[in-house]
């Protein structure tokens, strides 16, 4: 059965880049009929926080993105340290004694010699009397993965038929989103999996808790496709397959910029603070970077009918923060008033919300308008003469939607104005705004004792 994970550090909120993974994962679940597994990975403990755990807890549930499972890496320790004891059984993690400055000064040298920065396995030659002198001096040891390297092929010069035909299985993969992926053999070292503190390092606790739950799809950001031959490989080590990797392109502003500057402002708390509706969140991310055009859905249900992982390309998505309000409008254009009433002001029924509905880019916006309503307002008479005029014509209640136009025709013909001397005028002493709502829907809320007040020129 398809399992995913999203596997956030709670080291922050979520953000639009980070949930969109989570997205993606989760559709991807639901349409596979498989399971959504949420990880906290808070193995940083000066970092994580319960806060920023919950926060993400929050924002998930907001966007209703639920979990059928939860892990917490803190939890889990002893597990990554059982897994290092049987990398240290078979030979592939090997202890190291270099002090941060050293290995420095060697990659310094490498450079210099115009040669890669890789880590030139000096531990492995090290002899039981060496280990022992060099703890006894006080050092304490990291412990590296050693990597299978293939034999050496020069990936670039080859054809798409020969590099299918190699054994890519320790090495590279055939990603789901990128097709097939190789990362450059000949500038990797072999990662410290386990720290000087003893402490594991985010590959082996992400590999072991993949392992361990049987995600069968790791589905990420473009930045984690230099760790995937290690995650590979560390699966193959502890005698398990790899599971399927697809990585998503990292989304960019609109001019290509870095998302991180603004990442406050894109996370998913302020997008709710600002009104945005969890939909139009959803909708949005699962179409970026893809070819599709963005449509509002109004349920995860309608966006898993139309989701595909195939549909992802390797082009940097570009993310507009105006999109939200424009979509979120087009998205309210759906919801009924049993939907929204809720978050409506008290009396604001079925027809006020009809009404305002087509203007809004948020929900929240009614309220607004539900004053102009309701008043007070001071209305805006630039010419008194033609508004008592206009006033003086109002016809008798009951009003329906038809009272606009009757009365509007009345006041052209006894003024002789048309078009915007004549709609301006009378919209900015009824509402006090130069635009808005259809006048014809709002009169008859406002009502004739408002409106003729208004017209006169009082506050009402
Ligand atoms: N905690 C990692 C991150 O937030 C998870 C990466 C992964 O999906 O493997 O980047």
């Amino acid at each position: 059965m398809t399992l995913v994970r999203f596997a956030p550090s709670p080291t922050g909120r979520l953000h639009v880049g980070n949930v969109r993974t989570a997205l993606v994962n989760w559709l991807f679940a639901r349409q596979q009929g498989g399971r959504f597994l949420l990880r906290l990975d808070d193995t940083d403990t000066e970092r994580s926080t319960r806060e920023f755990a919950r926060g993400i807890e929050e924002d998930l549930a907001w966007l209703g993105l639920t979990w059928d499972l939860f892990a917490r890496q803190s939890e889990r320790k002893h597990r990554y340290a059982e897994a290092a004891d049987q990398l240290r059984a078979i030979g592939r993690l090997y202890p190291c004694y270099e002090t941060e400055e050293e290995l420095e000064a060697r990659r310094a040298a490498q450079r210099a010699a115009h040669r890669p920065p890789v880590y030139d396995r000096a531990a492995l030659r090290l002899q039981e009397a060496d280990r022992r002198r060099l703890e006894a001096e006080g050092r304490k040891p990291h412990w590296r993965f050693k990597l299978n390297y293939p034999e050496y092929v020069n990936l670039s010069d080859m054809g798409l038929k020969e590099l299918e035909a190699l054994d890519i299985s320790e090495f590279g993969w055939r990603d789901l989103v990128r097709g097939m992926t190789f990362p450059k053999a000949h500038s990797m070292s072999d990662p410290i999996l386990i720290r000087s503190d003893s402490s594991p390092v985010y590959s082996i606790c992400s590999v072991v808790d993949d392992v361990d739950f049987g995600v069968t799809h790791v589905i990420r950001g473009e930045d984690h496709v230099a760790n995937t031959t290690v995650h590979i490989q560390i699966c193959h080590a502890l005698g398990f397959s790899h599971p399927e990797f697809a990585h998503l392109p990292l989304i960019a502003g609109v001019e290509g910029e870095k998302l991180s500057k603004r990442i406050d402002s894109l996370s998913i708390a302020s997008l709710r603070d600002d009104g945005i509706e969890p939909m139009t969140v959803n909708s949005l991310l699962a179409h970026l970077g893809t070819s599709e055009a963005v449509e509002p859905y109004s349920s995860l249900d309608d966006l898993v009918g139309h989701f595909d992982l195939g549909h992802f390309g390797r082009a940097t998505p570009k993310f507009d923060p105006d999109e939200l309000p424009r979509l979120n409008h087009r998205l309210i254009q759906h919801l009924s008033f049993a939907e929204v009433a809720d978050r409506l002001p008290v009396g604001a029924d079925e027809p006020v919300w009809l009404a305002l509905r087509p203007n809004l880019a948020r929900v929240a916006e009614a309220a607004d308008w539900w004053t102009v309503i309701r008043g007070p307002i001071r209305p805006g008479i630039a010419d008194p003469l033609f508004a008592e005029a206009a006033a003086s014509l109002l016809p008798a209640e009951p009003w329906d939607e038809a009272t606009w136009g009757a009365w509007t025709k009345a006041v052209a013909q006894a003024t002789g104005r048309k078009g915007k001397d004549l709609y301006l005028p009378l919209r900015l002493a009824l509402t006090a705004r130069a635009h808005g709502p259809e006048l014809k829907s709002l009169l008859v809320l406002i009502g004739r004792a408002r409106a003729e007040a208004r017209l006169l020129g009082k506050e009402a």
